[in-house]
């Protein structure tokens, strides 16, 4: 199966752009480019809606009325989740965790605005929070649609094997491209799209969270492969993993701040602290370290994070 024939929605405006970070590059001493996915088109842009193109459609497809999501109280995904499904005519209902800021600040405000149904369990696991969406989807009687927090199933990573065939067709050749991995999607995306359609880049998930990305990377590797039959061996160097989350997930780290900073003052564009201000802190660190050659381009992906800036949980 390839790719152009999965069913997908068109919620995005594609492709993004690619600009050259002038004063970064000075700075850090190598070509540093930036893949403007935070201008996806949607809500206020980012990561998640290049996945909810192929999930909402299976979504679509079954028929579904009630799509359901979760994460965090902040979650982008969660806001993103909603203004997408209101967009295709399906009733979002955000089942989160109650963790992070839940008052109307960030991604909450966002919500209300839309008129979302969100409902908060004060639990850690997710296998409860999957129960609730069954035990309100059953109760409701109309059909529904279960998206995983992070939109990160194997489906939902297609998107990012979407992008990185985008960035094939943009006209620079990548050593390296470097992305936030928060719940895995991304990163696996990216990586096995490197390996169809990027020869000799070199993919860097730098994780913010603490979860075993070592497996899920490569499970989510291939399963993202199974669904376009594709019979690939995914191996340690396809995907390079490196830890940025500091003091915790959602807690800012002083490398994580910096680099929010240096991105607002010398490019005069915002990362956040949660997912791409630690992503590029990850960039920074490498560039420090001689990763990168003077003629070496690096792609960073702004995979968003515009609506939870604003409710910053720094506790
Ligand atoms: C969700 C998210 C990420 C991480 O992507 P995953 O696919 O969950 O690993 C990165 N940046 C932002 C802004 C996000 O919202």
């Amino acid at each position: 199966m390839d790719l152009s024939n999965l069913p997908r929605v068109s919620l995005g405006i594609f492709p993004t752009p690619i600009q050259r970070l002038e004063n970064i590059s000075r700075e850090l001493g190598t070509n540093v480019y930036v893949k403007r996915d935070d201008l996806t088109g949607i809500g206020l842009g980012g990561n998640k809606v290049r996945k909810l193109e192929f999930l909402l459609a299976e979504a679509k497809n079954q028929g579904a009325e009630i799509v359901f999501t979760t994460g965090g109280a902040q979650s982008n995904h969660a806001m993103l989740t909603a203004a997408s499904a209101l967009k295709l005519g399906m009733k979002p209902i955000l089942i989160l965790k109650k963790r992070g800021v839940t008052a109307r600040l960030g991604n909450q405000l966002l919500e209300h605005l839309m008129g979302v149904d969100v409902r908060f369990v004060d639990t850690d696991d997710y296998a409860d929070i999957y129960a609730e969406m069954d035990r309100v989807g059953q109760a409701s009687g109309r059909p529904y649609y279960k998206i995983p927090c992070g939109g990160s199933n194997a489906l939902g990573s297609l998107g990012y094997v979407a992008c990185a065939k985008e960035i094939a067709g943009q006209g620079v050749h990548f050593g390296y491209v470097v992305c936030a991995e928060g719940s895995g999607g991304t990163m696996a995306g990216l990586a096995l799209g490197a390996k169809l359609y990027l020869p000799g880049t070199k993919v860097y998930g730098m994780m913010v969270d603490t979860d075993p990305f070592d497996v899920i990377t490569p499970a989510l590797m291939r399963e993202a492969a199974a669904l376009l039959g594709e019979d690939l061996e995914i191996t340690p160097d396809d995907y390079i993993l490196r830890d940025m989350c500091g003091p915790g997930y959602a807690v800012s780290s002083p490398e994580g701040a910096a680099a929010v900073s240096l991105m607002a003052q010398k490019e005069g564009l915002f990362l956040d602290p949660v997912y791409t201000g630690k992503a590029f802190a990850g960039l920074i660190a490498m560039a420090k370290e001689g990763a990168f050659r003077p003629d070496d381009n690096v792609l960073f992906l702004h995979s968003g994070g515009a609506g939870g800036l604003f409710a910053v949980d720094m506790d």
